[in-house]
């Protein structure tokens, strides 16, 4: 089958004929049909994520049909049926973290595109036990988007609870499918570009936020939560000294640059920093149930599968015009 392989950290991926999985006991076989490309590729293409499989094939926003179904695999999938692979690809199950609702922290998580074979290639692989049924609302391209910048910043999302105040730094992929959501919830939404983003800022008030300026200045209320989706260290102070009293800020992303000191006075009355690492199934039920009510719309722009290196070079260059989706078998 083709596949675009990782064989090393900082190497453009290498366009090969690679023999086709076959599935294990409880996997399903799947013909990918799309792919979205996520900054997480980025991260792992660039060295920036220790110990990746390698050689690897990327991706963990995959859209396909099971083509075949390994022995024991999960009754809910039948062949032909259109199943979504997330990044979280296996969990133990008996682990403290899994015994107490906390699978997206396993000690021995298995990441699809990561640690696990991913969807930048014809087939892959999956534990059906991870996979999901996607909302018919969506075709092949606008839900593969979903399976990560959606999940992820879902459960990044629900970590603010009730805030009606709700901040965002940085509004790529992520900030753009949850600011829906937010909304939709009836959230005052602010939102953090880089400074002098008019553009983007633009692009989140026509949205619907309530105001909208640059990572430098202070909003018009304090925040009751705020969500960091770019990976810039220096926006977890900003955002801390941004928030009301018992306010939140929740780093979204797996890699961040480091984050500079700030004064005690900015944590201190029960302001908190925390992070979001992976996805539970469960977070991943409940935003395809939102999703399509909402309904969440995503934008793409769709790159052929030998592409690739284009799409992830324009990806870091700040190139992209939306999410980037891999299409490699088109219906
Ligand atoms: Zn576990
Ligand atoms: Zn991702």
């Amino acid at each position: 089958m083709r596949a675009m392989v990782l064989d090393k950290a900082k190497l453009p991926l290498q366009a090969r004929d690679v023999p086709k999985p076959k599935p294990g006991r409880g996997h399903l076989l799947v013909r990918v049909n799309s792919c979205a490309v996520c900054r997480t590729d980025l991260h792992v293409v660039d060295g920036e994520l220790s110990n990746p499989k390698l050689p690897l094939i990327l991706g963990h926003q995959i859209v396909g049909r099971v083509e075949e179904i390994g022995e024991e695999a999960h009754s809910k999938f039948q062949i032909g049926d259109r199943v979504g692979i997330p990044w979280l690809g296996w969990t133990d199950g008996e682990c403290a973290y899994c015994r107490s609702n906390r699978e997206n922290l396993c000690d021995r998580a298995r990441f699809t595109g990561y640690t696990i074979d991913g969807g930048y290639a014809e087939f892959t692989v999956a534990d059906a036990r991870f996979c999901f049924h996607l909302p018919e609302h969506y075709n092949d391209v606008d839900a593969a988007p979903l399976l990560c910048a959606g999940l992820i910043g879902y459960r990044s999302y629900r970590k603010t609870g009730n805030a009606r105040c709700l901040g965002m730094y940085g509004f790529g992929n992520a900030a753009h499918l949850i600011a829906q959501i937010a909304l939709y919830e009836g959230r005052d939404l602010f939102v953090f570009t880089r400074p002098g983003d008019v553009k983007t800022q633009q692009s989140a008030k026509a949205l619907g936020a309530k105001w909208a300026g640059g990572s430098d200045e202070m909003p018009p209320e304090k925040l009751d939560a705020a969500i960091i989706f770019a990976s810039v260290g220096p926006l977890v102070p900003a955002a801390l000294h941004a928030l009301a009293k018992g306010g939140i800020v929740v780093c979204g992303g797996i890699h961040m640059s480091d984050i500079p000191s700030f004064p005690y006075a900015d944590l201190w009355e029960e302001r908190v920093i925390t992070s979001v690492a992976n996805l539970t199934r469960r977070d991943g039920e409940e935003f395809f149930e939102i999703a399509p009510r909402v309904p969440v719309r995503t934008h793409t722009e769709t790159f052929p599968l030998e592409e690739a290196n284009v799409a992830l070079d324009r990806f870091r260059a700040g190139k992209l015009k939306a999410t980037a989706v891999l299409l490699v078998n088109p219906n």
